[in-house]
């Protein structure tokens, strides 16, 4: 398996489960941005630190390939509901540490409250956090979450890290050797988890898998700085968040699904 190192790209969304009852699916109507808050300040927001990582350039899409077929990504087949995540996805873009930077989303069809960055402006968020999501802004949060580790290359970094204290690994040179890597990075995992039980287990040490996953601050610390900014940030008012026909719509198409 390929998949440990992403474990903890992963974001999970919680939120209430949605039940399924009607299934219709009617027409998406056209989604509008919300009026962007030109004078909000973000004093705190941090910005991207070059460096830590070795897939720079194409290699950026060396990786995110090498990633994807690792998995079994299986996206929705609504174009409608599609369009409408990548419409916010794209507006967000704008508004981000990156907003040059070539995105793509993708809704899968997966029931987890899930979603996840793989780098190379590639973004996935699967159905289930769809279901979970009772407003768009709930939504956009996620997305926005998202495109932050991306903006801030928080997956070829974290690759980075892992390759070397796994497998010293310093330089990648075509797609066929980044999955080498990843293989041997795999084959690295699966030594560590059949040899723990011989050797004192201290590869379980949670400093070590910070040092080696880590792309969140402490929530607490996370806490704190949302608050910080709430005091500059000034929120639109309660019903314009709320109110919104695309989403809606969207919430009814995906019953159907
Ligand atoms: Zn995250």
């Amino acid at each position: 398996m390929r998949t440990i190192y992403l474990l903890l790209l992963i974001l999970a969304a919680a939120a209430a489960a949605v039940s399924q009852t009607a299934v219709t699916t009617p027409e998406m109507p056209a989604w509008t941005p919300p009026t962007p808050r030109t004078k909000a300040l973000t004093l705190f927001a941090p910005k991207p630190i070059k460096g830590g990582s070795i897939f720079k350039g194409e290699a950026e899409e060396w990786l995110a390939d090498a990633i994807v077929r690792g998995m079994s990504l299986e996206p929705i087949k609504d174009q409608e509901v599609s369009d409408y995540i990548s419409q916010l996805g794209q507006n967000l873009v704008k508004y981000s540490a990156a907003p040059n930077k070539k995105f793509t989303f993708v809704v899968l069809d997966d029931p987890d409250e899930n979603a996840f960055s793989i780098g190379a402006g590639r973004i996935y968020i699967n159905l289930g956090a769809l279901r979970a999501a009772e407003t768009e802004d709930q939504l956009v949060s996620v997305l926005a979450h998202e495109i932050g580790h991306d903006a801030f290359n928080h997956p070829a970094k974290t690759v980075t890290r892992q390759l070397f204290w796994m497998t010293g690994k310093r330089k990648v040179t075509s797609a066929a050797d980044v999955q080498k890597a990843l293989d041997d990075l795999a084959e690295a995992y699966r030594f560590v988890a059949e040899t723990k039980s011989e050797s004192g287990d201290h590869y379980t040490n949670k400093y070590f898998y910070q040092l080696l996953f880590g792309s969140h601050p402490p929530s607490s610390q996370r806490v704190t700085a949302l608050k910080w900014e709430s005091n500059w940030v000034k929120l639109p008012p309660k019903e314009d968040r709320y109110g919104n026909a695309a989403f809606s719509a969207m919430k009814q198409r995906i019953k159907g699904l």
